[in-house]
């Protein structure tokens, strides 16, 4: 067996397109413009990468971009003072403040000030307590990725056993609470445990999110499983060039999967379209629109 690849690349720009016409649509009927601010503190090149992309993806899907770039000396509370700042614009419908943050800022901190309403990240507590109490939310941005691309390619995920490997706020927990909300009988495995490539064969679905190279081995997979692969792992490299490759061994898993995201150019494209999706949705709940179409999964393919 050949798995599926499945396109996160075809898959962002199919949901880009959805939440350009909500964008298009918000603003002829009621002359407003979603904003989204984003923080960087410091001068990672990962991070600057990231927020580049994400302020281009936004003003082209018609959104206002507001970018707040801070030297890597920044107080906590120049930057709480920021945040608060933000919170109280009423241009600025989200706020994404780039992790990771410098030592000397506490992230969760940083997390909690800002407004839950506009909390495009969904990281603050409140947002994560109303995803595990099934309300409606801002729900961080590659889990809801994930769910979006697991949807697309198995429709209903009822009754699925889905394994989920990594246990972090951002990642691991909020894809294992959605995909409990969506009936899936859910575990999750982490560091801790034991004997995780029999764990991974009950998988119908295998979400990977670790962050160690090509962990999940062919062999680790059940026969026809679907694969989401989150990680980012840079290859070594000889030529200075960057390579990144996922927390599966894509050649092996491919010959067992049913479907399998590639790294690069499977979760990643729809972590930035998520981030769109909120700020979109971020700016409806504020100004009580609820008549305007803020996709909640991916569109049919044409
Ligand atoms: P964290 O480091 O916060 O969490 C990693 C998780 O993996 C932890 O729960 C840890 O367990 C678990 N883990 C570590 N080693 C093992 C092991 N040997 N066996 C089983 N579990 C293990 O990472 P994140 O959740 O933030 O990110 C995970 C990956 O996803 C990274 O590669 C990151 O770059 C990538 N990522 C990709 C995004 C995208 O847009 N595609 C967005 C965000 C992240 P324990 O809790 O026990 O320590």
């Amino acid at each position: 067996m050949t798995a599926a690849i499945i396109d996160g690349k075809e898959a962002s720009a199919r949901l880009k397109g959805g939440i350009a016409k909500a964008v298009a649509d918000l603003k002829a009927r009621y002359n407003v413009t979603p904003g989204l601010a984003t923080v960087l503190v410091g001068d990672d090149p990962a991070s600057h990468v990231y927020v580049a992309s994400k302020q281009k993806t936004a003003v082209e899907l018609g959104m206002a971009s507001f970018q707040h770039d801070l030297a890597a000396d920044t107080s906590e509370a120049d930057l709480l003072a920021l945040v608060r700042k933000l919170n109280a614009d009423p241009n600025v419908n989200g706020i994404l403040v780039q992790m990771p943050l410098p030592k000397h800022i506490d992230q969760v901190r940083v997390i909690t000030a800002i407004d839950p309403a506009k909390d495009v990240d969904g990281l603050h507590p409140q947002s994560a307590g109303r995803l595990v109490a099934g309300a409606d939310t801002l729900v961080s941005c590659t889990p809801l990725g994930c769910l979006m691309l697991l949807k697309d390619t198995l429709g209903d995920l009822t009754g699925k056993n889905a394994v989920v490997i990594g246990r972090s706020i951002l990642v691991g927990k909020p894809v294992a609470m959605l995909l409990l909300n969506e009936n899936c009988t859910v575990t999750i495995a982490h560091s801790r445990t034991k004997d995780l490539p029999a764990v991974c064969r009950t998988a119908d679905i295998l979400v990977a999110a670790v962050g160690k190279l090509e962990m999940v081995r062919g062999d680790w997979i059940k026969p026809g499983a679907t694969v989401i692969d989150v990680g980012i792992n840079p290859l070594p490299s000889t030529d200075g060039k960057r390579r990144l490759r996922g927390d599966v061994n894509y050649a092996d898993a491919s010959q067992v999967a049913s479907a399998i995201t590639p790294v690069p150019g499977g979760v990643g494209p729809m972590t930035i379209a998520c981030l769109m999706v909120n700020t979109l949705k971020a700016c409806c709940m504020q100004h009580g629109f609820s008549d305007v179409k803020v996709p909640t999964s991916l569109p049919p393919r044409n």
